[in-house]
């Protein structure tokens, strides 16, 4: 099947509901725009997608995702240029990480017609939901899941893919701190880490608000075998700066690929530091921070681009970090990345996809 463009069918608001936003004070993920995406899966095909006001759906007791867990989601944001278009960052990798997401799932693979153009024509209808105001961003969500009313466990022969989104604010969050998970997993080799499959973030809840308890705001996932290696910090990927040295743990099947570390990996490059995308170990952190080598930590994720780490927990002790101001590897790649994605700088990776109304 293949759509014109901007031809899905849409059931247009007689409302538009834009005016209980004030974009000085946005709640995350409270306020929906407009209108969403739905397209069905069934009988081995895709079914024309909608699109229809935002609302919610009817579903049997018996939706076997709500049950076995065959949902997997994608969250990325779209920003309004000075000229008034649409900017979306690296829209096609998240098209495609979906799919590598449904593949390990075992859920049917999404057309990229109906993610590009469905995105594409949400985007034009509810294009004054981008906020204009420097720092917010329209977040969206295409999300897909199983749609069989069976409670039989089998991979679903049906499945509904969505597309809504939400206005967000600046993200003006404080810096973090961390500790060390010395005892739950979040993903082992073989396993699911790499997809955004919903039950990781079930199963990440409970240690996450351990930690929180504990007086942290997130916690650092190790590797299952020895919790020896460092993974990823909550739900972003995560980095360190080294005696002048860019460090990240390798992508594996433990470690979500993030668009943005992928992103901040190639700008520091095109800047000229060192990069090593390899194992990094707890032992080699510590040891970094006593011999006063470990200069930066940030976590990277579409919600917050850059996510400074202001003190890692480890055994015991409280490991503080250098001031934000001084660091200058990921201050200088979170002002170019925000930057291009805004377009305020030239997109030399031809990342940003632009929609002119
Ligand atoms: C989404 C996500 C990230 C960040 O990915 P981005 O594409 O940069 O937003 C990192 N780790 C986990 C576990 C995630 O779910």
């Amino acid at each position: 099947m293949s759509l014109d463009l901007l031809s899905i069918p849409a059931e247009c608001v007689t409302q538009s509901r834009i005016s209980e936003l004030d974009y000085n004070n946005i709640e995350f993920g409270k306020i929906f725009s407009d209108h969403m995406l739905v397209a069905d899966y069934k009988d081995g095909a895709w079914q024309t997608p909608q699109i229809m006001p935002y609302g919610n759906m009817s579903l049997s007791p018996a939706t076997s995702a709500l049950h076995y867990g065959q949902s997997i989601f994608e969250g990325m944001k779209a920003y309004k240029a000075a000229n008034g278009d649409i900017l979306l960052f690296r829209p096609l990798d998240n098209f495609r990480r979906l799919n590598i997401s449904a593949e390990r799932m075992c859920m049917a693979e999404l057309p990229e017609d109906i993610f590009m153009q469905g995105l594409e024509q949400l985007l034009r209808l509810d294009a004054a939901w981008v906020p204009p105001t420097s720092g917010c961003a329209l977040y969206i969500r295409p999300f897909m899941f199983a749609t069989d009313d069976f409670i039989g466990v089998r991979p679903s022969s049906s499945y509904r893919f969505t597309i809504f989104s939400c206005p967000v604010g600046a993200y003006y969050g404080q810096p973090l701190k961390v500790a060390i998970e010395p005892h739950y997993v979040r993903s082992a080799e073989g396993g699911a880490g790499f997809a955004k499959a919903a039950g990781n973030y079930g199963a990440a809840l409970l240690p996450a608000r351990k930690m929180q308890e504990r007086g942290y705001h997130q916690l650092i996932w190790t590797d299952a075998k020895e919790h020896k290696f460092i993974e990823e910090s909550g739900t972003m990927n995560l980095m360190f700066v080294i005696d002048g040295k860019l460090i990240t743990p390798p992508a594996s099947t433990t470690i979500l690929k993030g668009i943005t570390r992928d992103s901040v990996l190639q700008l520091a490059r095109d800047f000229g530091y060192t990069v090593e995308e390899r194992k990094v170990s707890v032992d080699e952190i510590v040891e970094a921070h006593k011999a006063g080598k470990l200069q930066e930590a940030f976590g990277t994720g579409t919600a917050a681009t850059i996510a400074q780490i202001a003190t890692i927990h480890y055994n015991g002790q409280d490991m503080d970090l250098p001031a934000i101001e001084n660091r200058e590897i990921s201050n200088r790649v979170a002002t170019e990345l925000d930057k291009i994605k805004t377009g305020q700088a030239p997109d030399k990776h031809n990342w940003v996809y632009r929609i002119s109304l």
